[in-house]
């Protein structure tokens, strides 16, 4: 399991020849052949709230009949560009985007 970390997490060989991931107060040690790439084996950013909620996401989702959505979130505010949205303020594209991608991580096995 990797760890959570707030920093993007870089390497780091210390003098004793051990090699470490390494994101402000964490320090994970590491084989020596770890790269950036395969970092996230062991350390993982996490993008804070306040970021989240500052900036606009936006998800492309594929209706049932093919169809494409954006489902946006901007300052905590979801939408969608469905019809369904348009008529009832929720849809099943936004519940997908919060079930499947949203919140993976936040609490996975
Ligand atoms: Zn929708």
């Amino acid at each position: 399991m990797p760890i959570i970390v707030s920093m993007n997490p870089m390497l780091y060989t210390a003098l004793d020849g051990k090699r470490y991931a390494v994101s402000g107060q964490h320090w994970v040690e590491v084989p020596m052949n770890t790269t950036l790439e395969g970092i996230d084996k062991y350390m993982v950013k996490l993008a804070s709230e306040t970021n989240d909620t500052k900036g606009k996401q936006n998800w492309k989702v594929e209706g049932s009949k093919g169809n494409k959505y954006t489902v946006s979130l901007i300052e905590s505010q979801w939408s969608c560009t469905c019809v369904g949205y348009g008529w009832r303020s929720k849809c099943k594209h936004i519940q997908y985007v919060k079930d499947n991608i949203y919140n993976v991580g936040a609490n996975g096995s």
